[in-house]
């Protein structure tokens, strides 16, 4: 196995992620290439504080934490592959190439996330949505299996086939997050597996902040709750479309709305139109091109029909960004489950349009959910939040140490503000359901930020953490896989 030390000159690019706010300081970082390999790592760190790193796309300080002693990089075991009905997906694997091998290869894919460079293995332990959720469901919706190493070295292969404490990991690993049962080496997936659109209608528009008066902001962000609102069933008529509203703060000149259908879907450039009227109205400003955390996309103000997998790389490349290698960032997320009240629509306006914030990639992002994601029990798998119509992410992208504290206390004042009536948290309600486990904001566990006295465990799994306690006191009983966030035994 690869194992590289402080001295390699591959050290610093293997011990922080995207986000630069967060760098380990380990003895070594392994890199294995094979299951066996994992689990000789596992054994071998006994008492010492291991991390686990597939993509590296953590929002928090989960993986690349100053405490951790060695990583376990799982880059290598990236093999995408199909055998006796069963198609594996290596935890290294990054989305793009996970799309383009399962469909190159086979015709198929998984209803994933959008960012093409996100780790499989941090992914799907989440839960992972993307733009075909909505027609498909989620990722961990089509898992059938998962290959563990655990905290001792054993390996196990756990199904939904599987009965027991069995069962109970296989489950804990459809949306209990990373970091917390092993080492996740494969994800299986059964034939037959999700059939992408072979071509889908894409749209990319934007409305110049000089139309937008508080007004106009808040039919907009009205709008885009209003339409998913009514599309939230699993057979509504716009089940095979989902959108992005990339609402970024007013220095930034734009907003910008990117959607997406099933060309083949019924009435598909019908129920797009309709969608971009319900969000825009008469904002619809076509002969701006969007820009934003998407940066440009020319040529997309009118939709057009794309193959899907070129839609797909397109929309999974195009954010500028994440490529910045100074990035850092700042994240919080809620999941909606209705229209939004008056006063958030208000208290958006109020923080997106502040005067003294001078970042120009501040934004509020909404990401459609529902659809068939909602067709699912809560329990089945560890996703809690299935009856929500719109996931909320607040954020801020900036590149140097001194912007720190500027940008977090925007996001957190902004967050703390939408949701002053809960404790500063999204506390599952009416109107809102907590908070997404692969967005995840340490803050949730701090007491000057959380003042609900609803814990953030109960924020990301609702009910169903009772279950994953269960599973962890069954398979890592004496917490050996850990991070500030990770499922803590009964
Ligand atoms: C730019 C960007 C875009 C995103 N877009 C989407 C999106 O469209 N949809 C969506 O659902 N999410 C999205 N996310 C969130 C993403 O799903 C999570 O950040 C995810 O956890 C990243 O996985 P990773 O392997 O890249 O991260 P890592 O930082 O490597 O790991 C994240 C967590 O999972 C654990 N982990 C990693 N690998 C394993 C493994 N093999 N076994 C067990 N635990 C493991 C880690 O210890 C850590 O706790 C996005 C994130 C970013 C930064």
């Amino acid at each position: 196995m690869n194992v590289i030390g402080p001295d390699d000159p591959r050290y610093a690019d293997l011990t922080a992620g995207i986000n630069q706010r967060y760098a380990a300081k380990p003895s070594a970082v392994h890199l294995p290439r094979t299951t066996a390999e994992v689990a000789s790592a596992v054994s071998a760190a006994a008492g010492r504080r291991l991390s686990i790193r597939s993509g590296g796309h953590c929002f928090e300080d989960f993986v690349h934490h100053e405490g951790v002693d060695e990583i376990l990089d799982l880059t290598a075991l990236s093999e995408v592959n199909f055998s006796d009905g069963v198609f594996s997906v290596g935890a290294g694997a990054r989305l793009h190439d996970v799309y383009e091998k399962l469909y190159l290869g086979w015709g198929v894919t998984i209803p994933g996330g959008i960012c093409y460079s996100v780790g499989a293995g941090g992914h799907i332990t989440g839960g992972g949505y993307g733009l075909l959720s909505r027609r498909d469901g989620l990722t961990v919706d089509h898992l059938y299996g998962v290959e563990v190493v655990l905290a001792d070295g054993r390996t196990v292969v756990v199904t939904r086939d599987s009965a027991g404490a069995e069962a109970d990991l296989f489950w804990a690993h459809t949306g209990g997050g990373g970091g917390s049962f092993g080492v996740v080496t494969r994800f299986l997936f059964e034939a037959p597996l999700v059939t992408p659109p072979s071509e889908v209608l894409v749209a990319a528009l934007s409305v110049p902040w000089t139309h937008l008066d508080e007004r106009a902001f808040a039919r907009l962000l009205g709008g885009y709750a209003r339409w998913h609102h009514k599309h939230r069933a699993p057979d509504a008529p716009g089940r095979a479309l989902s959108s992005l509203l990339m609402l970024n703060h007013r220095c930034n000149g734009t907003v910008g709305l990117v959607a997406q259908i099933d060309a083949a879907a019924p009435h598909a450039a019908r129920v797009l139109d309709e969608h971009l009227s319900a969000v825009l109205g008469d904002l619809v400003t076509r002969e701006f091109a969007a820009a934003g955390e998407f940066g440009p996309m020319p040529g997309l103000s009118r939709p057009r029909r794309l193959p899907w997998l070129r839609a797909t790389r397109f929309l999974g490349t195009n954010t500028p960004v994440l490529n910045d290698p100074t990035l850092r960032a700042e994240h919080k997320s809620a999941y909606v489950r209705s229209t939004l009240p008056e006063s958030q629509l208000r208290t958006a306006y109020e923080f997106l349009t502040r005067p003294d914030v001078t970042n120009p990639n501040t934004m509020l992002v909404a990401f459609s959910y529902g659809g068939a994601i909602s067709a699912v029990d809560p329990a089945v798998t560890a996703v809690a939040q299935r009856d929500s119509t719109f996931k909320l992410l607040y954020q801020a992208f900036w590149s140097t140490v001194d912007a720190d504290a500027g940008n977090i206390a925007w996001v957190r004042d902004f967050y703390r503000s939408m949701y002053a009536e809960t404790g500063g948290v999204p506390v599952p309600g009416e109107v809102v359901d907590g908070c997404y486990v692969n967005y995840p904001d340490a803050d949730l566990s701090d007491p000057v930020w959380n003042t609900s006295g609803v814990p953030w465990h109960d924020l990301y799994f609702k009910q169903n953490y009772a279950r994953l306690q269960r599973a962890k006191s069954a398979w890592d009983p004496r917490d050996f896989f850990h991070h500030r966030q990770s499922i803590r035994p009964a």
